[in-house]
C-alpha cells in the first residue's frame, strides 16, 4: 500500500528582548549560571510576576505578518508540571485564549506555493537548564526561566519531509524580518517538535501520531521525519499498532527513540494565573504595530526589480535575508551602479561569507567601502581583476578602495605615453607574429593585447591598449 507523511510542527521561539517575560532580569544567553535571576523568576514567595510589554508587541507582530488572527483579549494560564529546573511547578502559558489563532504561511514547494494554516501563537515562559554533561551530578542553571518564547502551532498541513523543513526556514524568515529573534537553531533561539502520522494515499482519516523533539537543524528536522514515517508504516505493514508517545530524535544514530508516553493537554492542570490581568491590545497598538512591520521578502524583491532593474533572480537572492537586502542597497547608494553591486554582493561576498561561516553582520567589509569599490570599476579606474585583489586587501585592511589603489599603486593606466612604449617594446620583441599579421592574419591582435596587458600587469585601459595597439600595428 502508498502512504502519505502527515506533519504538523509546533515551534519555540525565544524572543530578543532585553528583559524577561515576567521580572527585569536579563535574558541574555551566555551569562555565568544563575546570575540572571531574581525572586520572581526563582518563584520564591510572595514574588509576582509582571508581564513584559515587549513580548505582547512582538507576539502582535508576529500573528500580524502571518495572517493570524489577534485577540483584543488574552489570558495568561498555569501550565503545570513538576521537573527539577522549573522552580514554581509551572510555567506561565497560555491555553484557551491565546494571542493570536486562525494564521497562514506560504511556503514554497516543487509543486508550486502552498499554503500551511496555523492554529495559534501564544505566550509562554522557558524554563530553566539541567546540565547533565560535568561530572556524576546534574546541576541547575536557571538563568533561561522565565526569558520569553513565541509558540507556534501548524495545522497538520505539510505532506513531506521537505515541506516540513520549508515552512521551517519561512518562518525563521519571519521571525528574523520582524527582528523578534535571531532565529538561531543551533543555539535554541528557534525550536521544533514535529507531530508525525501516516495514512494510505486517499485517505482523509489521520493515522495516530507521534511527537518528535530534539532537531536542532533543518535537515535533522527532515531526516527525523522521514525516518520516523518509515518506521510508522513498517509497523502497520507488520500488523501492529502506532501507540502516541513522545519520541527523541538521535542525531548521532539517526533514529527516532521513545522518550515518554504523549501527555494530554488534561494532564498539565491549565487553569488562568490569578497573579496576571488579561492581555489587552487596543486599536493604538495595533495600528502601531502594523506600522512597525519591515517590507517583507516577496514585496522587497519586487521593488529591486522595479527600483534597480536588476533580475528577479539577483533581487530574490539578495532578500532571502533582511541583513543581506539591506547591505546591498547600502552599497548602491555608494555605488551608483545596482547591478555592479549586485554582481559583487551575490558574488565575492557571499562566497567570501560561506567560505567564513560568517554573517553579513560580522563581515569585514561595510557597503560604504564595497560601493567605493564598484564605484571605481564603473569609472574604469580599476579593472575587475584588480577589483579582485583590492576586495581582498579590503578584508583585512579598514581603508576605503580608493586609498588602496593609491597606496598599492594598482590604478588603471591609461596615459599613452606609457602604453605606447610597452606596445613597442611587445611589437620589437616579436618581430615574426608582427610579420604575420601585417600579411592579413588579423586574429593576432589578441595576441598583443594580452602580452600588452601583461607586461602592464593588468592595470593597463584595455580600450586605450587596443587603440593604440591598431594605430601602432598599421603604421
Ligand atoms: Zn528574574
Amino acid at each position: 500500500m502508498n502512504y502519505e507523511i502527515v506533519v504538523g510542527l509546533e515551534v519555540h521561539c525565544q524572543l530578543n528582548t532585553e528583559s524577561k517575560a515576567f521580572c527585569g532580569c536579563s535574558a541574555k544567553f551566555g551569562n555565568a549560571a544563575n546570575t540572571n535571576v531574581c525572586p520572581v523568576c526563582l518563584a520564591l514567595p510572595g514574588a509576582l510576576p509582571v508581564l513584559n510589554a515587549r513580548v505582547v508587541e512582538d507576539a502582535v507582530k508576529l500573528g500580524l505578518a502571518t495572517n493570524c488572527t489577534i485577540q483584543r483579549r488574552s489570558i495568561l494560564a498555569r501550565k503545570n508540571y513538576f521537573y527539577p529546573d522549573l522552580p514554581k511547578g509551572y510555567q506561565i502559558s497560555q491555553f484557551e485564549e491565546p494571542i493570536c489563532s486562525e494564521g497562514l504561511i506560504t511556503i514554497e514547494t516543487d509543486e508550486g506555493r502552498k499554503e500551511v494554516r496555523l492554529v495559534r501563537i501564544h505566550i509562554e515562559e522557558d524554563a530553566g537548564k539541567s546540565i547533565h554533561d560535568i561530572g556524576d551530578d546534574t546541576y541547575i542553571d536557571l538563568n533561561r526561566c522565565s526569558v520569553p518564547l513565541l509558540e507556534i502551532v501548524s495545522y497538520p498541513d505539510m505532506r513531506t519531509p521537505k515541506e516540513a523543513s520549508a515552512y521551517l526556514q519561512k518562518l525563521r524568515q519571519i521571525v528574523k524580518y520582524l527582528g523578534v529573534s535571531d532565529g538561531n537553531m543551533e543555539e535554541g533561539s528557534l525550536r521544533c517538535d514535529a507531530n508525525v502520522s501516516v495514512m494510505p494515499v486517499g485517505s482523509t482519516e489521520y493515522g495516530t501520531r507521534t511527537e518528535i523533539k530534539n532537531m536542532n537543524s533543518f535537515k535533522s528536522v527532515e531526516k527525523a521525519i522521514e525516518y520516523e514515517a518509515k518506521r510508522q508504516i513498517e509497523v502497520i505493514e507488520a500488523g501492529g499498532k502506532i501507540v502516541q508517545e513522545t519520541r527523541l530524535w538521535d542525531s548521532d544514530r539517526l533514529e527516532t527513540r521513545s522518550m515518554r508516553g504523549k501527555e494530554a493537554a488534561h494532564d498539565y492542570r491549565y487553569f488562568p494565573d490569578p497573579d496576571l490581568v488579561p492581555v489587552l491590545v487596543d486599536d493604538d497598538m495595533l495600528d502601531r504595530m502594523k506600522q512597525e512591520l519591515p517590507e517583507f521578502p516577496e514585496d522587497r524583491t519586487a521593488r529591486f526589480v522595479a527600483e534597480y532593474a536588476i533580475p528577479a533572480y539577483d533581487a530574490a537572492v539578495l532578500t532571502v535575508e533582511r541583513e543581506m537586502a539591506d547591505y546591498y542597497e547600502e552599497t548602491v547608494k555608494v555605488s551608483g551602479d545596482p547591478k555592479g553591486s549586485s554582481n559583487w554582493v551575490m558574488g565575492e561576498v557571499m562566497r567570501t561569507l560561506k567560505e567564513k561561516y560568517l554573517d553579513i553582520a560580522e563581515f569585514g567589509i561595510s557597503p560604504v567601502r564595497l560601493g567605493g569599490l564598484v564605484r571605481m570599476i564603473g569609472s574604469g579606474t580599476i579593472s575587475n581583476t584588480i577589483a579582485k585583489q583590492v576586495f581582498e586587501i579590503m578584508q583585512s585592511d579598514g581603508a576605503s578602495a580608493e586609498t588602496i589603489v593609491e597606496r598599492e599603486g594598482l590604478g588603471q593606466v591609461s596615459d599613452s605615453g606609457a602604453i605606447e612604449a610597452a606596445v613597442r617594446e611587445i611589437l620589437d620583441a616579436n618581430p615574426k607574429q608582427l610579420e604575420q599579421y601585417r600579411s592579413g592574419k588579423a586574429q593576432l591582435l589578441g595576441f598583443f593585447v594580452g602580452q600588452c596587458m601583461q607586461k602592464m600587469k593588468g592595470k593597463a585601459n584595455p580600450t586605450v591598449v587596443n587603440e593604440i595597439l591598431k594605430q601602432m600595428l598599421e603604421g
